[in-house]
């Protein structure tokens, strides 16, 4: 007995496309298993809107009914499991909250998925594009100095490297490489996502190759890569500051034969020193003078990056004036010339004085 497809729908046997399309929306709405509803009753409006929701189908229904039935029995066409896939994978899509229920979505969500696919936000391998190793974030703290004048230092750091056994191939040697069968040497497999659609995905067993070896390289495990520790001995640059990432192209993870290696972001921490204050290529220090050495002027010792020098301090020097040492500041990253150490001088007001100093004082007042 052949089921009545438009009744369980609850549609007119002349109802639009799109009215039945409205319409099996609500209803897998309602029944959907993962929100509580019947799982046989979500077949059936599955499995009747498999056939109404294709006009194809919906034509041979409407004209042959039981014999396509039987027909429908026998393997002639594949239910409609997709939809499941399809549901969870828009959920996957979906960024953030909205994700209430995976039934919400209208059929216009399709392009925006479509768009995130193949607009491709990351790396989506194809089988054209060559596989590339990931990038790999390290860290380094160096003194301050070394930052101003540029160091080389030696850093460890684990990173995917070609297997030796099989050169990176990820065969064992001696064996053969053949055709994947599960994608039949493209590289690629459609993923159903219901309404006779299919997205092309990397195929899963050959991840996009077309072709896998008869046996994987024991070693490596068929991955063609190791995981090992590396010793680099980086230069680090004059003038680089806290923050910054020195990049060593290459150095990231190796992802097998023919690809490109990722890429080694060392980024830079910079040790704080006392004495000075980094702004960009100035440095910024203080100076405390006496009472008197403002009033009366005279040389002070101060600190730079490259040792103490003497600073004159004139006559009548204030608190909080500023002078400057040109030059002395830090190397321009990769380029010439440097920038300049400024101090400020800070006035230090006696807070005890002895009685003899307090006469002067107020003799000087007069
Ligand atoms: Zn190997
Ligand atoms: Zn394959």
């Amino acid at each position: 007995m052949t089921k009545d497809y438009y009744n369980i729908l609850g549609v007119a046997k002349n109802a639009s496309a799109e009215e039945i399309r409205k319409i099996y929306y609500k209803l897998a709405h309602q029944h959907h298993p993962h929100k509580g509803g019947d799982e046989a009753k979500m077949k059936e409006i599955n499995e009747a809107y498999s056939v109404l929701g294709n006009p194809e189908k919906r034509q041979q229904y409407d004209q042959y009914g039981a014999t396509f039935e039987q027909a429908r029995t026998q393997g002639g066409f594949g239910g409609f499991e997709g939809f499941r896939d399809f549901s969870d994978f828009a959920q996957a899509f979906r960024s953030g909250g909205n994700n209430n229920s995976s039934f919400s979505f209208e059929f216009g969500d399709l392009g925006d998925i479509f768009g995130d696919l193949f607009s491709g936000g990351g790396r989506t391998r194809t089988k054209t594009r060559q596989r590339q190793g990931a990038d790999i974030q390290a860290e380094i703290t160096i003194d301050f100095n070394e930052a101003i004048f540029g160091n080389q230092k030696t850093i460890n750091f684990e990173r995917h490297q070609l297997c030796q056994i099989c050169g990176g191939k990820g065969a064992e040697p001696g064996s053969k490489v053949k055709t994947c069968q599960t994608c039949g040497g493209t590289g690629q497999v459609l993923k159903n996502i219901g309404f006779g659609l299919g997205f092309p995905s990397v195929c899963p067993d050959c991840q996009g190759e077309g072709k896998k070896p008869e046996k994987f390289c024991h070693h490596c495990r068929g991955k063609g890569v190791i995981n090992q520790t590396e010793n680099l001995t980086v230069k680090i640059p004059a003038g680089i500051d806290h923050g910054q990432a020195i990049r060593l192209e290459g150095k990231g993870h190796e992802a097998g034969k023919g690809s490109a290696a990722g890429d080694l972001y060392l980024k830079i921490r910079v040790r704080p020193d006392a004495r000075f204050k980094r702004d960009s290529f100035n440095i910024i220090t203080k100076a405390e003078i006496s009472f008197t050495q403002a009033a009366l002027g005279g040389k002070i010792e101060i600190d730079t990056v490259e040792g103490k020098v003497n600073l004159k301090i004139p006559e009548g020097t204030q608190s909080g004036k500023i002078f400057k040492l040109s030059g002395k500041g830090v190397p321009h990253l990769g380029g010439r010339g440097r920038g300049d150490q400024f101090i400020e001088i800070i006035v230090k007001t006696p807070t005890r004085l002895s009685k003899k100093q307090r006469e002067l004082l107020r003799e000087l007042e007069d």
